[in-house]
């Protein structure tokens, strides 16, 4: 029995709808409560993407061109009562139809596993405690806790809202954030003006506040609407798509070459059946219909790996773009640094502390102020477990706590005496947060931000003589002290209170300059290597964060990102908005690495500037306010840590752990994923084409040999499968992190490739053609020919060419013991069980029959090995004389 929710949520008081969902705007619901209602109400999911059925994508398998061509090959083969023929063509079918199946089916198996991995979370009270649960565990009646960044989770009505913000334009088109308020409405308020109500999909711009969900899953606003669209197919990806243009180019060529195979064996005497058979065989084999599942599971499987090392990439087509990233421009506070922030400098008028050099100094009792505005004008939270403390909140807060904290003027009692009132939250925009407290007379205010921020806003500073009015020097004056402790990679924050009798309007104005903060925050170990591995991948590596400029080209230099030549970030306070930059100055900001100061806002402006310049951006971002940018980026890079759930639902991919080393190590696996794709499709084409060439030659020159329909299809499928795959999967080349990124508007196979595929499939066809005249001079020196001796050491020979070709596969720059080809244990399964196949079927006579197999004598058989090794030997020639590049 579903819960019943009063009609009009929206219209009904708070309290009055709480009680009737059996629930209580403190204390949430209870576990058990949930429980049940959960099991009566199911999970909130939006049930759009309805699972594809199984029958479906199985029917899928026998809608190609190539099936209907088999269909019809088949067909002829029981119209001349060729029964042997027309079976193995239905078995081929079959096949086939499993192959295409299985693929399919392990790449939706990965993005289901995916999906699963990325479940979003959601906060709740239940019990009268909050707690963080799976969003799809939600029913209605559940208190929800809701801030700034928040993807809401279920429709709910305001329970008690600060400054709550959202924004709704995914549900309905409204751009403006709405404001979000508690009062009832009147019931025809329509949906874009219930301003007491949060949906489903849409986020929380600002503030926060508490809400009793309405209505989960289906239930909602947002799944009302996707129950009427239908569910839509995942669009490919823009490889898939190029190889798609591309297999469809193929299929006309190879239809072309098939015909005029087709003619010239009748010109040349042939049996129009047969002919019409081999024909069909040869289309079948040569259309490389298999190219673009063989790309979505190499995605999907690298999506998966990928997943299983703390990175999500959340399209397909991110991980084909990661492989062409040419600039990652990354924050710097906890992606390249460690987020384990320590106070360690304390200046003001009146002294100076080092507490890296004097641990003591830190009870030094003139320091009351700072301790205040670091306790009061903070969200963070210590929470003392017994030995271990809990830290709860933003690093750098915490960092603040821990530092401000002592025994006899804990936090709790600062915090219980002085209660807040009121807050202007820190924002990157702003740089500035300020708290409004109760004090014995009137108010005071706390402010702490970014040291030029608070100067700029202080008018008057404590000194040990007393207040003096702040002026434009002593402003130089504190800027400059800020200044050279920032030079030495110390993050710098500004301290400032105001006492005042009236409550104030805004809050972080006319202030008491206190002091300056000092705090270190070391680079992460590993990010060094990460951002040298970098920049030999000829990727550039581009710092935006919003800290002192000093401050970041320290960290900078130290991890290697600036020069030691650079002298100065760029400013976000200089930096002009895209439209009025004249092209010298998007080459300097193209040019530079390091970027302070600078405003979500104009990290898109960056973005352009790098797109303007051809590059393919990554950019990391983790706050509301960059999602814009996330978007933009070709690669929006959010934290999975750090991150709201903004961020990481509108970037590409999200990091698990937070660090800029797991952004190279995507990048590497992107650039790896599309070079095993473009090994497949190499080895595919140079086989097929030497099934091409090798058929051509036979029946335009008329020799005396051929090989027959089933032996080609049979060849497809040997060669084609285990090894295509294997090779899909195979690690990443060890030189792949030294080559430059790959320009977007280089094709799958270039000129150089298509060089290379004619170049193998030539080889391999004279050779394989040459191994039945070398039999045929020297083991059997007859006058007559034997065909069908002929025709078996022509088909052996290029079975075995083909599975050894797979060992071709690798990429220049390293001996060929070494590549990860023949270094792959997955090449050398796949190759010893295509062959394993090759002679078992060998064994079993009616499958002889089918394919006419005589059995061969040893000599032909050091023939048929001699050849394979030949072609393999003329290739690895080939390859070493650097004739050949792939
Ligand atoms: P980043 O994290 O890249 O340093 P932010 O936009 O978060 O960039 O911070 C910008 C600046 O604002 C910081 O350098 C610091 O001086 C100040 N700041 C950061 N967090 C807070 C905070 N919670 N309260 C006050 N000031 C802050
Ligand atoms: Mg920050």
């Amino acid at each position: 029995m579903p819960t019943t929710t009063p009609n009009a949520p929206h219209a009904t008081p708070i309290a009055e709808f709480a009680t009737a969902l059996g629930t209580d705007v403190q204390a949430g619901l209870t576990a058990a409560a949930a429980g049940e209602k959960l099991t009566a109400d199911g999970p909130n999911t939006i049930e759009q993407e309805r699972k594809r059925s199984i029958w479906l994508m199985l029917w899928a398998q026998f809608k190609s061109p190539i099936v209907l061509l088999l269909v019809v090959a088949a067909g002829l083969s029981f119209g001349f009562k060729e029964w042997l023929d027309g079976i193995a063509i239905l078995v081929v079918i079959a096949i086939n139809a499993a192959i295409g199946f299985y693929m399919e089916f392990q790449a939706e198996l990965s993005m289901n596993a995916l999906k699963r991995m990325s479940a979003v979370p959601a906060k709740v009270v239940r019990d009268g405690k909050v707690v963080e649960i799976d969003a799809t565990q939600l029913v209605a009646g559940d208190l929800l806790f809701l801030e700034a960044g928040d993807m809401v989770p279920a429709d709910a009505r305001i329970a008690d809202a600060a400054q709550l913000q959202a924004d709704e334009s995914a549900l309905t088109g409204e751009s403006l954030p709405a404001d979000k308020l508690t009062d009832p409405l009147p019931e025809t308020t329509v949906l874009a003006e219930r301003v007491n109500m949060v949906h489903k999909g849409t986020f929380i711009t600002k503030g926060n506040g508490h809400a009793v969900v309405t209505a989960t899953g289906m239930r909602t606003e947002l799944g009302k609407i996707a129950g009427m669209v239908s569910a839509a197919e995942r669009a490919a990806t823009p490889l898939e798509k190029k190889l798609e243009a591309f297999s469809r180019k193929l299929i006309w060529l190879t239809l072309g070459l098939v015909v005029l195979i087709f003619i010239a064996g009748l010109l040349n005497g042939q049996q129009w059946f047969e002919m019409l058979e081999t024909s069909i065989a040869l289309a079948v084999a040569a259309i490389p219909e298999g190219l673009p599942i063989v790309a979505t599971m190499a995605l999907a499987q690298g999506m998966l790996r990928m997943a299983r090392q703390q990175v999500i990439v959340k399209r397909l087509s991110a991980v084909e773009t990661l492989g062409g990233t040419s600039v990652i421009c990354t924050d710097k506070t906890g992606t390249l640094t460690q987020n384990r922030i320590e106070v360690t400098n304390i200046v003001t008028a009146g002294y100076t502390l080092d507490l890296q050099a004097d641990a003591a100094a830190k009870n030094d009792p003139r320091m009351a102020v700072i301790r205040q505005v670091a306790i009061l004008c903070n969200t963070a939270e210590l929470h003392k477990e017994g030995e271990a403390v809990k830290e709860i909140g933003d690093p750098l807060e915490v960092g603040l706590l821990k530092f401000a904290d002592s025994p006899d003027a804990g936090i709790e009692a600062m915090r219980a005496a002085s209660p807040k009132l009121r807050e202007e939250p820190f924002s990157s925009e702003t740089k500035i947060m300020a708290t409004l407290h109760a004090a014995q007379q009137g108010f005071t205010v706390y402010a702490k931000g970014a040291a030029e921020e608070v100067i700029k806003r202080s008018t008057t500073i404590d000194t040990p003589e007393g207040a003096v009015a702040m002026d434009e020097a002593l402003r130089s004056t504190w800027t400059a002290k800020a200044e050279e402790l920032a030079a030495q990679g110390i993050r710098m924050i500004g301290a400032a209170y105001r006492t005042t009798p009236t409550e104030p309007a805004a809050l972080a104005e006319e202030l008491v300059f206190a002091g300056l903060i000092g705090m270190v925050d070391p680079p992460r170990e590993e990010v060094k290597a990460a951002i040298a591995e970098c920049h030999s991948a000829g990727i550039n590596v581009v710092m935006v964060t919003g800290d002192h400029p000093s401050t970041a080209l320290n960290i900078a230099k130290q991890l290697g990102i600036a020069t030691d030549e650079e002298t100065a970030a760029i400013n976000g306070s200089e930096m002009a908005a895209f439209d009025s930059l004249d092209e010298a100055e998007k080459d300097r900001w193209a040019a530079s690495h390091v970027f302070a100061r600078v405003s979500p806002g104009q990290k898109l402006d960056l973005i352009a500037v790098l797109q303007d310049r051809q590059q393919v951006v990554g950019m990391t971002g983790d706050g509301v306010n960059d999602a814009p940018a996330l978007k933009k980026s070709d690669i929006g890079i959010a934290m999975g840590l750090r991150g709201t759930q903004v961020a990481q639902d509108v970037a590409d991919m999200v990091l698990k752990d937070d660090s800029f080393t797991s952004i190279v190590y995507a990048i590497r696996e992107g650039r790896i994923i599309f070079d095993n794709i473009r090994k497949v499709v190499i080895y595919l084409l140079s086989c097929n084409l030497s099934e091409l060439l090798i058929i051509a030659t036979a029946s335009v020159l008329g020799l005396h040999f051929q090989l027959f329909a089933l032996q080609i299809l049979f060849i497809n499928l040997v060669t084609d499968v285990l090894p295509a795959l294997a090779l899909g999967v195979v690690a990443g080349n060890p030189n792949i992190m030294k080559l430059p990124p790959r320009s977007n508007a280089e094709s799958i196979i270039d000129r150089k490739h298509w060089i290379a595929i004619g170049f193998y499939s030539v080889v391999i066809s004279i050779v394989t053609i040459g191994a039945v005249f070398v039999s045929h001079n020297t083991v059997h020196r007859s006058e007559t020919w034997n065909p069908e001796l002929c025709n078996n050491i022509l088909f052996f020979t290029l079975i075995f060419s083909q599975l050894l070709h797979v060992l071709n596969m690798h990429a220049s720059g390293t001996a060929f013991f070494r590549t990860e080809v023949f270094r792959s244990p997955r090449i050398w399964i796949a190759m010893l069980a295509s062959a394993l196949i090759v002679v078992g079927l060998y064994a079993i006579p009616v499958v002889r029959t089918a394919l006419s197999i005589h059995p061969l004598s040893m000599l032909d058989w050091v023939i048929v090995a001699g050849a394979a090794l030949t072609s393999l030997l003329i290739i690895r020639i080939g390859r070493s004389l650097k004739l050949i590049h792939q």
